[in-house]
């Protein structure tokens, strides 16, 4: 049974609504795309492991996007799988090209083309998740299962040399074999049948949702995002309303509800409590309108001058 907890990184959700509205010349586009193409490639990874995840012909949970707090640290863990015997995390990179690993270091070196670059010890990286999770379940009245950390290189392009032995760092392809093997270890272990869903549970209540803190890294992107209706056809240019309906100029396409993926967007940066003249402007829109399309779709809290509105 899989619990998606949460689909995209807060960053990738916040940026993709962003890059749209950012202009080339602005000096964070260059650093923003950057990341908004390295948070994307990890979504595209996690994504692709559905793939096998979804063969496995054993009885286990499968937490996508968890995030928890332990012993005032944090914790994120792209796939969690409780298994009645063991639990495995699985930590996806999608790097491409040569990678490298030295076991003994930890050194993760990715090179593409004639550029060498230096990236995180993914091992490590996964340790330290079992170590958080570890934290957890001992604050559970639950049994502590033994938990395995696997490193997922997803990308089919990608080229790795292992140096030293690290049976935990794998293609996706060998993952399921890996996982028959890893099971085989712990195959002794005995817990209680409902053991395994009352301990999802008991992680999944210690799930939080994460805010992106990218705004707070650049806070001046604010001043250099455009605002308006983007078309919901193209997503190129901005639409005008005409007659309670949206129309792209460029591509004819026509939308009445082309303002709902923009007053998301407007939430994705602002936050979900707004005022009408902040939505206004945002959608370049007179304050009547605006005022009208959240009385539809927004839930209004105050009164005259101290009015806002929750956008869902
Ligand atoms: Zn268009």
């Amino acid at each position: 049974m899989t619990t998606i907890l949460r689909e995209k990184s807060p960053d990738l959700e916040l940026l993709e609504v962003v890059m749209p509205r950012l202009d080339a010349s602005s000096p964070y586009f260059k650093e923003l795309k950057e990341r908004y193409l390295i948070e994307s490639a990890g979504y595209e990874g996690e994504q692709s492991i559905y793939y096998y995840i979804n063969q496995i012909q054993s009885d286990f949970f499968h937490l996508h996007g968890l995030y928890f707090q332990a012993h005032r640290s944090k914790c994120q863990i792209d796939h969690l799988l409780i298994f009645p015997h063991c639990i495995l995390i699985l930590e996806t990179k999608h790097y491409k090209g040569e990678l490298r690993y030295e076991s003994q270091t930890g050194v993760f070196e990715q090179k593409v083309g004639n550029r060498s670059v230096r990236r995180r010890d993914p091992i490590a990286q996964a340790e330290m998740q079992r170590h958080k999770l570890t934290t957890l379940i001992e604050s559970s009245p639950y049994p502590l299962p033994p938990i395995q950390p696997l490193v997922v290189l997803t990308h089919d392009e990608a080229i790795p040399t292992i140096e030293g032995n690290e049976p935990n760092m794998i293609i996706s392809q060998r993952l399921l074999q890996r996982i028959d093997e890893v099971l085989m270890t712990y195959a002794e272990t005995h817990n209680q049948k409902d053991y395994l869903e009352n301990l999802a549970q008991f992680i999944v209540s210690h799930h939080e949702n994460r805010q992106s803190q990218l705004l707070n890294d650049y806070p001046s992107i604010l001043a250099h995002i455009k605002s308006g209706v983007l078309c919901t056809g193209c997503g190129d240019v901005f639409m005008e309303r005409t007659y309670s309906t949206w129309v792209c100029q460029t591509c004819h396409h026509r939308d009445r509800s082309a303002h709902i993926p923009a007053l998301r967007a407007c939430r994705l940066i602002f936050g979900d409590n707004v005022t009408c003249q902040l939505v206004a402007k945002f959608l370049a829109i007179p304050p009547h309108t605006a005022r009208r399309l959240l009385k539809r779709t927004a839930k209004q809290i105050g009164e005259k001058r101290g009015t806002s509105y929750i956008l869902m």
